[in-house]
């Protein structure tokens, strides 16, 4: 069976994994470190903090900007559980900004919208998550400048878009935000197996996220006690191993290559798949866009279900991205319904994820072109 996407694993990587193995460190030692500074380098901030996850990461992130019991927190309705999960994590309430059915990105008037309403009510949030959809960043300039006229934070949930760019800079610069998250899961850009990174430029964000990343020890020795640790915060074990630090650097070097290859899947079928059966929002733009998904919407929630099956038949199974967050149970029993958001309903109703990934061959790609098309 062929997925939407999947991991691309040369022998260099599992060369670069066994070298650990057969090292002193197999955790806290130095491939952590490196794969820190170099990701930091390539987006182009100040600090990184590797995790054991793109979960972890995020929930590091809401531990370290204060949020917790009382607190709001927004984000897409249209993403991977995780986004508004973090929130919970800690304790804060999650609401959802509906989606801009062109680019499937949070819709910056929505927010304002709902930014000047929660405003009169009193109940502003204290961050945002940000979700770069697909691996097509958000309208961040439009979102910083609410941002300062309403004091809230901005987290970007940058898990679809490592490798994309915003006018001119990496996505995970964070010009527009103050922290940005990275997964390292097998779909992603690139993969540490399982693994995460908070960027920021903000040192005392930083300094945060590696403490609670870490039990909140530190090592505190005094001549009279060399071996003194203390323990000053509520923690956890979210490190990333060596091993996987391992994988993810030699990776890295490959990224640019990689979001080449997706880009130009992503140029077949935006030339070949046949515009009057399918919609697909990023006609537009290829430059910038990191295409960890390839989606598109049918013209009915019929043909999606009769096209799934087709390419099922074929080998290929599509997937769908995603299940509106507030349509899960957990969300239900918090009080969201079916039509609080209608966009993203509109979307999910009759949208599909095409195979897309370094290793998609052509020949596989034209077996899902063809049978779109027919
Ligand atoms: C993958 C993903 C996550 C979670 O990352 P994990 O590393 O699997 O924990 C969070 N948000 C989005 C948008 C994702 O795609």
């Amino acid at each position: 069976m062929i997925g939407y996407g999947k991991q691309s694993i040369g022998s260099d990587d599992i060369d670069a994994v066994a070298e650990v193995l057969s090292s002193e460190f197999l955790t806290q030692g130095p491939k952590v470190g490196e794969f820190e500074e170099t990701l930091a380098e390539y987006v182009g901030v100040k600090y990184a903090v590797a995790s054991n996850s793109g979960t972890s990461a995020l929930h590091l992130a809401c531990l370290a900007l204060g949020i917790g019991k009382g607190d709001r927190v927004w984000t897409s309705p249209l993403s991977f559980v995780a986004s508004a999960n973090c929130a919970r994590m800690v304790g804060a309430d999650v609401d959802f900004v509906d989606i801009d059915f062109s680019t499937r990105n949070m819709c910056m008037e929505k927010l304002a919208l709902k930014l000047e309403m929660a405003k009169s009510k009193g109940n502003l949030p204290k961050a945002v998550v940000v979700v770069h959809f697909a691996g097509l960043s958000a309208d961040m300039q439009k979102l910083k400048s609410l941002s300062i006229r309403y004091d809230f934070f901005v987290i970007e949930d940058a898990c679809h878009a490592l490798g994309a760019s915003y006018q001119g800079s990496m996505v995970g610069s964070c010009e527009y935000s103050d922290c940005a998250i990275f997964s390292f899961h097998p779909v992603k850009s690139i993969t540490s197996a399982e693994g995460g990174m908070l960027v920021t430029n903000n040192q005392s964000i930083a300094k945060k996220v590696r403490q609670f990343a870490s039990h909140a020890i530190e090592r505190k020795a005094t001549p009279e006690e060399p071996w003194l640790y203390q323990q000053t915060d509520l923690g956890f074990n979210y490190r990333l191993s060596d091993i996987h630090a391992a994988l993810g650097v030699n990776q890295l070097g490959k990224l640019k290559g990689f979001i080449k290859q997706r880009q130009r899947i992503a140029s077949r079928y935006i030339e070949e798949l046949n515009r009057d059966k399918v919609y697909f929002a990023t006609s537009e733009q290829i430059e910038g866009h990191a295409f960890h998904l390839f989606v598109i919407n049918f013209s009915s929630t019929e043909q999606r279900l009769d096209t799934y099956h087709k390419l099922v038949a074929q080998g290929i199974q599509p997937q769908v991205h995603y299940i509106p967050i507030h349509y899960q149970p957990y969300y239900r029993d918090l009080g969201f319904t079916p039509g609080d958001y209608p966009e993203v309903e509109r979307y999910y109703q009759t949208t599909l994820s095409l195979p897309i990934f370094t290793e998609l061959t052509e020949d596989v790609q034209s077996r899902v072109i063809s049978i779109i098309n027919a």
